[in-house]
């Protein structure tokens, strides 16, 4: 495992990315998902809403296939995936049991 776990607890709060700064989740803005070039994937429980094309290359099932697999834990794929040095932001969405899951890397 190579991955830094970073617990967000207000699900209102944005999420900036900590290379660049930019609001990949900004709760201003109308499209309030914004990644970034350091944005691996933005995802909840229930699927992914982005994945850049260097993670989803590295996973073992393409996201479609995951979005399929009604047994699929999205928690268990982005963290079993063998990126280096990722940090994950794992956001609480204020829904039991439910989060939003944001990975960044520099490369
Ligand atoms: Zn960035």
């Amino acid at each position: 495992m190579s991955y830094q776990l970073i617990n967000i607890v207000d699900a209102t709060q944005n999420i900036l990315c900590p290379f660049c700064q930019h609001a990949v989740l900004d709760w201003q803005q109308e499209q309030y998902i914004q990644p970034c070039e350091h944005t691996l994937f933005m995802a909840m429980d229930l699927g992914f809403e982005f994945i850049a094309d260097r993670f989803e290359a590295i996973l073992p099932q393409s996201v479609d296939e995951i979005h399929e697999d009604l047994s699929m834990n999205i928690y268990e794929t982005i963290t079993q995936a063998d990126y280096p040095n990722m940090q994950i932001y794992k956001a609480d969405l204020g829904v039991e049991g439910m989060f939003r899951y944001v990975g960044f890397s520099l490369f």
